[in-house]
């Protein structure tokens, strides 16, 4: 007898279940709104040219492929820490900045998950309700009770943050809190910078260890801009995790580019900390890959691949902000009554629409318009060739 027979089969990944049900899709004008990825105009996966300008540049003095250090490349690790703390900022000069090179953000959630484990295995999560899926399974499969903070409010539309915010006020000491610091997934709806202070106040009297998830870092409003709210809670006297993730921003999902930042109380507790955080990746990966990092390395010391990059993430934060006004329109002209203006306050990649379930299985049965049951569309997956199409066929359905 096989030692897997009684392995049971696992439900299928709901997302990418709908991209096979979309590429198996004949219908010509089919759309594919399920995914977190940004495509261009032309429906397109961008290449961005900071990119393949420094992959051009590296090629010119190929290296060979030792191992990297556990912590990956050192001149990526201080610039993640610049970007997300700031670069002349207090924890970066002060060194108490722990960072580590990870397998895109999950990498980086996972190797905080495992870590904070270590350190205090009875402290629950809490994660937003509803959030980015994969934080509730991970965060389990580390050890740990995941629970929800209210998030999202379906009645209203909008955020239930009074709900939010009493809710962390009742957490137990030691409760990890997993923020998304801007262009909250699935619903596309961030809180404002007042109420972010109302949000590290609470985390700091309740005893809290926040965990920011900043997988959009400069498709909110900018990368200063939103690295601003990191700011708040540094500010504040807080130590905290911060993962990023550069599959968005860098257009470099495949190549899984991420980064844990630990902000601890000073230098000799961020070395202790690193310690344990090369301890979480030995044991998962033994250390990262090379050549992801070294292009973001390479974009983000650069200052002219900076100024690029800076640039062709403005467009494409530009191109999605068109194209939710272009949504909120041609929804109008369509004949939608109902008010769709607040998918204009939303931002970052995803939009939840407010379509119910059973629109949203209209949608993809009768127009092959693919989005996720709970509404969410990536309104990055829109452009100026399938937006017309997908407005009439929301009209249809609404
Ligand atoms: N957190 C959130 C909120 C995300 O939306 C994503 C990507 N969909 C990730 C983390 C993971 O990013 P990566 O692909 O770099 O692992």
């Amino acid at each position: 007898m096989s030692p897997f027979s009684a392995v049971e089969l696992a439900p299928r990944d709901p997302i990418l279940g709908l991209n096979e049900q979309f590429n198996a899709d004949s219908n010509p004008k089919k759309v594919n709104l399920g995914v977190g990825v940004y495509y261009d105009d032309a429906g397109k996966l961008p290449l961005l040219q900071c990119v393949a300008q420094a992959e051009q540049q590296m090629m010119q003095s190929p290296k060979a492929r030792g191992y990297l250090p556990i912590d990956g490349i050192a001149a990526y690790d201080k610039a993640v820490q610049a970007l997300v703390f700031g670069a002349g900022s207090e924890p970066v000069r002060s060194g108490r900045v722990a960072t580590a090179q990870t397998l895109g953000g999950t990498g980086a959630l996972k190797v905080g998950a495992d870590f904070l484990r270590k350190i205090n295995p009875a402290a629950k999560v809490l994660i937003s309700d509803p959030s980015w899926e994969n934080h509730r399974a991970l965060f389990s499969q580390a050890g740990f009770t995941v629970e929800t903070y209210p998030y999202y409010d379906a009645t209203t539309r909008g955020l239930n943050f009074e709900g939010m915010l009493s809710a962390l006020r009742k957490a137990e000491p030691g409760t990890i809190v997993v923020l998304h610091a801007c262009c909250h997934n699935p619903t596309g709806y961030d809180i404002t910078a007042p109420q972010w202070d109302q949000v590290v106040a609470a985390c700091q009297s309740a005893q809290l260890v926040p965990f920011l998830d900043m997988a959009y870092q400069g498709f909110a409003q900018g990368i200063e801009e939103d690295g601003a709210v990191i700011g708040k809670f540094a500010a504040a006297g807080l130590t905290f995790l911060v993962a990023t993730s550069f599959s968005k921003s860098f257009s470099l999902y495949g190549e899984r580019v991420g980064g844990l930042s630990v902000l601890c109380q000073d230098k000799a507790e961020a070395d202790r900390v690193l310690s344990q955080l090369k301890i979480a990746i030995r044991t998962n990966y033994s250390n990262p890959p090379t050549h992801g990092a070294a292009v973001v390395a390479a974009v983000l010391t650069n200052p002219e691949l900076r100024a690029l990059w800076e640039r062709e993430l403005g467009e494409m934060r530009l191109r999605i902000k068109q194209m939710r006004l272009a949504l909120v329109e041609k929804l109008k002209a369509a004949g939608v009554k109902r008010d769709m203006g607040f998918i204009t306050e939303q931002v970052g990649m995803f939009s939840y629409s407010g379509l119910t379930k059973d629109q949203m299985v209209r949608l993809r049965e009768e127009f092959s318009v693919y989005g996720t049951d709970t509404g969410r569309m990536c309104v990055a997956a829109l452009n100026s060739h399938n937006i017309d199409y997908v407005c009439e066929s929301i009209a249809q359905v609404l």
